[in-house]
């Protein structure tokens, strides 16, 4: 069968992690076409086809999803019901809309790995703060609401009674603070023929305040069977839900060397950047050709990486201005990507830097100095 480059795919979201899926669909001939809330989203201007619609709203999921051929995601907060109707007039809706709707509540996604024995934390289900109160003796714990949380927001960790007043009044849940090594990554994919594959764990290490992802390492530095573990798990989840796409997990590595899942998201992720640099495929490249059910690409880290995310310094809002790219640019195995937004506010991800370099002492040291020298100001 020869390959179509005339599909119709549409996107939903236009924000960087379709910048990068725009970049690979370039090199198979595939024209995207998006939606976002945003008129200067960092697509907005890459694209013949970019609408501005609101991603939660039936109508402009609809319109904009029926002449499509294909329809995927970059973001979950979308419209499930518009979804549910164009896939039962034959779009096909790439990760399938059931699961994007489990996934948008995290009291359903706890739900389904104890339903499924995927490996997570206890938790209770909890409707108000002060329901917080009954549960005393389970602190520390972590409060999640169930809906519409994201970058942490929506997470509190109550360590005590005295950290009850930080907790959700909302359909949110409690689940057991778990005394985490390390936070893990794996990006699996699916096609629609069943075949699947993952990538390399990766390791996280979170900004202790801001709740976002400093920096990563792929491969993570953990044991050999950890990570057989860590994959293992991953693929079980997306075989269970029959996804197509690829599907991020990120987990927890214990102290007991137990692999926990914390939560899942349905599309490219933070944590597959380095990808594009590190692996022979990319997770972008990897997206496309599941939706496309096209043969899955080999995942191989070709050289370890780095990807540390360039945030918004703190303190300036306006228009950005980025310090320290001549420098960033002379180290070596250093790849820049900024995400074209134009306003800079504190901590929002402007941009990201991967480095590549065989050595770990040499990609820490990179690191440091990435971070300590590119910087986004107003
Ligand atoms: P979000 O969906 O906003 O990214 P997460 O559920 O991933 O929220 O939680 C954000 C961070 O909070 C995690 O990356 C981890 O560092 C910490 N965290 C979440 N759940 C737990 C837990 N059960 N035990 C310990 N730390 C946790």
């Amino acid at each position: 069968m020869s390959f179509n480059t005339d599909l119709k795919v549409g996107v939903l979201g236009g924000g960087q992690l379709g910048r990068m899926l725009l970049q690979s669909a370039i090199n198979i001939n595939i024209d995207l076409r998006m939606m976002d809330p945003d008129p200067h989203a960092p697509c907005s201007n890459l694209i013949a086809d970019f609408q501005v619609g609101d991603l939660e709203d039936y109508n402009a999921v609809y319109e904009f999803g029926k002449d499509c051929d294909i329809l995927t995601i970059e973001i979950e907060k979308v419209n499930i019901e518009a979804m549910k109707k164009l896939q039962s007039e034959g779009v096909k809706v790439f990760p399938q809309p059931e699961i994007i709707e489990m996934i948008q509540d995290k009291r359903v996604q706890k739900q389904f790995y104890l339903d499924n024995n995927i490996p997570t934390s206890s938790f209770v289900l909890t409707e108000s703060k002060e329901e917080l109160k009954k549960y005393i003796n389970k602190f520390p714990a972590v409060h999640k609401i169930g809906k519409g949380g994201y970058d942490g927001r929506g997470v509190q960790v109550i360590k005590s009674q005295d950290d009850i007043e930080k907790g959700f009044d909302a359909p949110s849940l409690l689940e057991d603070f778990v005394p985490f090594k390390k936070e893990l990554a794996v990006i699996v994919s699916r096609n629609e023929e069943g075949e699947v594959n993952s990538f390399p764990v990766v390791e996280m290490v979170f900004h202790p305040e801001h709740n976002l992802v400093e920096y990563l390492l792929s491969p993570a530095v953990i044991d050999k069977s950890e990570a057989e573990k860590a994959k293992k798990v991953a693929i079980d989840i997306i075989q269970k839900l029959g996804m197509v796409g690829i599907l991020a997990v990120e987990m927890f590595l214990t102290k007991d060397n137990e692999i926990l899942v914390n939560e899942i998201a349905p599309r490219p992720h933070n944590s597959g950047h380095q990808s594009i640099e590190g692996n022979f495929v990319s997770q972008y490249d990897q997206h496309l050709r599941a939706i496309l059910n096209l043969p899955l690409g080999d995942t191989t880290t070709k050289i370890s990486s780095a990807m540390v995310n360039v945030l918004g310094e703190d303190g300036f809002t306006g228009d950005a201005k980025y310090e320290g790219m001549e420098e960033v640019m002379k180290i070596a195995g250093a790849s820049v990507h900024l995400y074209g937004k134009k306003l800079t506010k504190p901590f929002r991800k402007m941009g990201h830097v991967t480095i590549t370099d065989p050595s770990l002492t040499s990609l820490k040291t990179k690191i440091e100095k990435v971070k300590s020298t590119l910087k986004v100001k107003a």
